[in-house]
């Protein structure tokens, strides 16, 4: 019997939807493709190769490392290319505890990002000791609780710039300066900020900073990370000389390029009114549903978040039940629960927030882009009322 191959093109479908989801990740704007398209065609070089054809790539790769320090004011030569925000934690993290040898000790927070999150446990496991600071129920980190803990053995301080459930953003620069002060270095998970927020890695004086391209427009599976010209830190892939012998392996020449361009749009973006349009949007979509729907509040400090992002708890309710409704409808947004063992887990992020059990179950996270419309948030704010209200009288029914 001959079976079919399948090809990819026999499961596109093309969709129409309001997508919310955009801290999962964003549409690649359409500038990002026409510029990586010849990087997959003619100009298929290896940037390390001496002849025309492999200049061309490295021309290219250097012009997007200057995009990218550009977006965070870094010198080009700062940026390391990786394969996205994942690895720039890890490489960051494992980096720098394999330049300080002697140290085993490393602070982090309760709410970061898996790539930080299940690192760090995992390193726990190896005998490094972990400190988890705290965060209260807004999300709000303390800088003097940092400053406690900080001891002769902290090889490493590493804390998000903006948290990707709740979008809550840290005191970054105060963090920044108790690490300077005590001369511990410190690593910015920024993959949530970029673009959003505007990054001086001059003023804030991080040694290690991670970016991903697809949370801004750009494609996925590249990233980078900042390493500034004191940071010690050792490579954790072993080959070539590539990325000054910290990331070796050949460039995604094409990836890099489409960051790159996606960077230099995210900072033209910034000198715009575009993120707070976005807020107001926010808002609104925000009020739609916490004004209607009296089982519904807001998770998080809402005075102190990336523009684009809320998280919104319907008590009662479960997270995975909503998002299906809500896909069927065609509105897509996201949760971090997980599922562990059959059952559905609220996320680490909102049990760190002592978030109670009976709302952490139903918090759905709405983030949106620059191309979220007025249309997309007056549909979406009605048919989640219609889905919430409509669940809960399945419940009591
Ligand atoms: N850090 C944060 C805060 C994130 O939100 C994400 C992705 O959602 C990552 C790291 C991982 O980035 P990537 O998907 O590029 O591996």
């Amino acid at each position: 019997m001959k079976c079919r191959v399948f090809s990819v093109n026999d499961i596109i479908t093309p969709v129409s939807v309001i997508y919310l989801d955009n801290n999962s990740t964003t549409r690649v704007a359409p500038e990002v493709v026409a510029a990586m398209l010849p990087f997959w065609s003619e100009q298929y070089g290896n940037p390390s190769s001496i002849h025309r054809i492999g200049q061309a790539a490295r021309h290219a790769v250097e012009m997007a490392r200057e995009q990218v320090a550009s977006l965070i004011n870094a010198k080009p030569r700062d940026i390391v290319f990786t394969s996205g925000g994942t690895e720039a934690d890890n490489l960051a993290i494992l980096g720098t505890l394999a330049a300080y040898p002697t140290k085993r000790h490393v602070i982090t927070t309760s709410v970061e990002h898996v790539a930080v999150h299940s690192l760090c446990e995992r390193l726990a496991k190896e005998g490094i000791r972990i400190t988890w600071l705290d965060v209260d129920r807004q999300g709000h980190l303390s800088p003097d609780q940092l400053a406690a803990e900080i001891c002769e053995d902290t090889a490493l301080v590493s804390v998000m710039f903006a948290n990707n459930e709740t979008g809550v953003i840290f005191p970054i620069h105060e963090v920044a300066a108790i690490c300077a002060d005590r001369g511990i270095p410190l690593h910015v998970d920024a993959v949530q900020a970029i673009g959003k927020l505007p990054i001086d890695v001059n003023q804030l004086g991080a040694a290690l900073l991670s970016m991903s391209a697809h949370k801004i427009h750009g494609p996925k599976g590249v990233g980078a990370l900042y390493v500034g010209r004191k940071t010690r830190i050792r490579n954790q892939l072993v080959g070539g000389h590539q990325e000054r012998d910290i990331r070796p392996g050949t460039e995604n020449t094409a990836g890099i390029v489409g960051f790159g361009e996606a960077a230099r749009l995210a900072a033209h973006r910034l000198n715009t009114d575009a993120w707070q349009r976005v807020a107001g949007l926010r808002d609104k979509l925000e009020q739609e549903i916490i004004e209607n729907v009296p089982f519904a509040r807001v998770v998080g400090d809402s005075s102190l978040r990336t523009p684009n992002t809320t998280s919104i708890a319907f008590e009662s309710l479960e997270a995975e039940a909503i998002l299906i409704a809500l896909s069927e409808r065609g509105v897509c947004a996201s949760s971090g629960s997980a599922c562990s063992s059959g059952s559905l887990q609220p996320s680490h992020v909102l049990k760190a927030m002592s978030i109670d059990e009976r709302l952490a179950h139903g918090a759905v996270r709405f983030s949106l882009s620059a191309e979220t419309s007025e249309d997309d948030v007056r549909c979406a704010g009605q048919i989640v009322r219609e889905v919430v209200v409509k669940l809960s009288s399945l419940q009591t029914t």
